[in-house]
């Protein structure tokens, strides 16, 4: 009989159909929930008590955009909007190293899981040559490796760009790499390492990065591949205005329109960002069940816009949120975007916009629909894995807020007492306790030094 932990007297948030929320327990026996609500009789002896007074217990966030590598790159090109921003990034990141992702990918992913994620997707799109006759380091299989040492649930993206300067696109030249060598890589990621399996650990998805950056080509080829897998796609749409412009000047119409027409759109693809939508698009993506990752802090950070949030989630659109790339997120706190999602769709629309309770359903179920598992998490289920995430709302930030719901969506971050990913503790008392944190941050402040310095001329 698998260990059997208990989270007693705590107030649960279920994020189930009927949005139940209530004071008990909750039971999980190995990595499934046994029981909500009540203690089962029959509760072995030998079962871990976790007190959760005081707490709120939520599922797991789920993380549904996000550049790893980015974390050793922050804080450059501070004040810049996003081509400027891009050109500004792409010369360091051509330094990229094996090593240098595997430092930032611990980082990265042990700060979501310190601000309550428990399963992230990631977009990984950049693969500099190595000098070795062209071939290029396994990026993936460092990010996977790191995800394994942190302890989340993990749904890379093979990211890819084909469309250099010198072709029309905006990245450098010696940045992209051929269209039949993204495939070949592609599939060789989706071979060895997807896993399709409930309650899968990992599954690998197909990136291209943005119409600006990827032929028709790769993105019709790409396309094909993923469904030829059952694996999932991704990438970015619809960012910024200047994007919009450059799709109707050299695509023949807006980013949506484009991708459409390449086969991306459905209830296996999901975009980051969709800030600039037309009424007609939203409709679209609702009626074909084409998924939106929204990154309110990345597009604010980038002066991007605000999405229509209000009007997509009307609308039926599957939304969940994402921090985006450290790079243009500092702060890459993932509790912080539901706050964010509430407040600049209030800004944006005004105060019925969006409830605090369905911001944090965009963080859980939500983000569980976005990436495909809604079978598996995104709810606190008899049945579900138990990714759970116990906050702490009895010490001075949060007392006095009448309504945990808020308290947690409006309050500051509070400390996060204990976050289970699978059934095991990934954090304890607000710390991550699966990786040396504080080594961490002396290896990334080394990496960081080298990035800044560059090597490659
Ligand atoms: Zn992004």
């Amino acid at each position: 009989m698998a260990a059997v932990k208990v989270i007693r007297n705590a107030h649960i948030v279920t994020m189930d159909a009927l949005k139940r929320e209530f004071d008990g327990s909750v039971v999980f026996e190995g990595n499934r929930i046994i029981a909500v609500g009540e203690e089962p009789d029959d509760l072995p002896e030998k079962a871990t008590i976790i007190d959760g007074r005081g707490c709120v217990l939520t599922p797991g966030l789920v993380n549904t955009h996000h550049h790893l590598y980015q974390w050793i790159t922050r804080g450059l090109a501070a004040d810049f909007e996003l081509f400027h921003w891009l050109v500004t990034l792409y010369p360091k990141w051509k330094d990229l190293t094996k090593d240098t992702v595997y430092t930032a990918a611990i980082a990265s992913l042990s700060r979501l899981a310190a601000t309550g994620c428990t399963t992230t997707a990631d977009h990984h799109y950049v693969f500099p040559p190595t000098g070795d006759r062209g071939k290029r380091a396994d990026m993936l299989g460092s990010e996977i490796t790191a995800a394994a040492a942190v302890g989340l649930r993990f749904h890379p993206t093979r990211g890819s760009m084909d469309l250099g300067r010198s072709n029309g696109g905006l990245p450098p030249d010696q940045l992209v790499e051929p269209l039949r060598d993204i495939l070949t890589d592609s599939e060789k990621a989706l071979t060895e390492w997807h896993d399709a399996s409930p309650g899968s650990m990992l599954r690998i998805g197909l990136a291209p990065c943005s119409p600006f950056s990827a032929s028709a080509d790769l993105m019709r080829e790409t396309a094909s591949l993923a469904r030829d897998y059952g694996a999932r796609l991704h990438t970015h749409l619809a960012e910024t205005q200047q994007e919009v412009e450059f799709c109707h000047q050299n695509l023949g119409g807006s980013p949506l329109d484009y991708v459409a027409e390449l086969g991306w759109t459905g209830p296996d693809v999901w975009f980051a960002h969709a800030v600039h939508l037309e009424d007609r698009e939203i409709e679209l993506l609702a009626a074909t069940r084409t998924a939106v990752a929204h990154c309110p802090t990345s597009n604010a950070r980038l002066g991007a816009g605000i999405a229509r949030l209000r009007d997509m989630v009307r609308a039926g659109v599957t939304v969940g949120l994402g921090v985006d790339g450290a790079a243009s997120n500092e702060g890459t706190s993932l509790i912080e975007e539901v706050r964010h999602a509430l407040l600049f769709a209030r800004a944006r629309d005004g105060a019925e916009a969006l409830t605090a309770r369905q911001a944090l359903e965009l963080a859980t179920i939500g983000g569980a629909k976005v990436l495909g598992r809604a079978n598996d998490i995104g709810s606190i289920e008899v049945g579900k894995l138990a990714d759970l995430a116990l906050w702490r709302l009895d010490t001075l930030p949060h007392t006095g807020i009448a309504d945990p719901v808020v308290a947690l969506v409006m309050g500051s971050a509070p400390p996060l007492e204990r976050l289970f990913v699978d059934g095991r503790a990934i954090v304890e008392n607000d710390h991550v306790v699966t990786v040396d944190v504080e080594k961490a941050a002396k290896v990334v402040l080394t990496a960081q030094l080298v990035m800044a310095r560059g090597h490659g001329g």
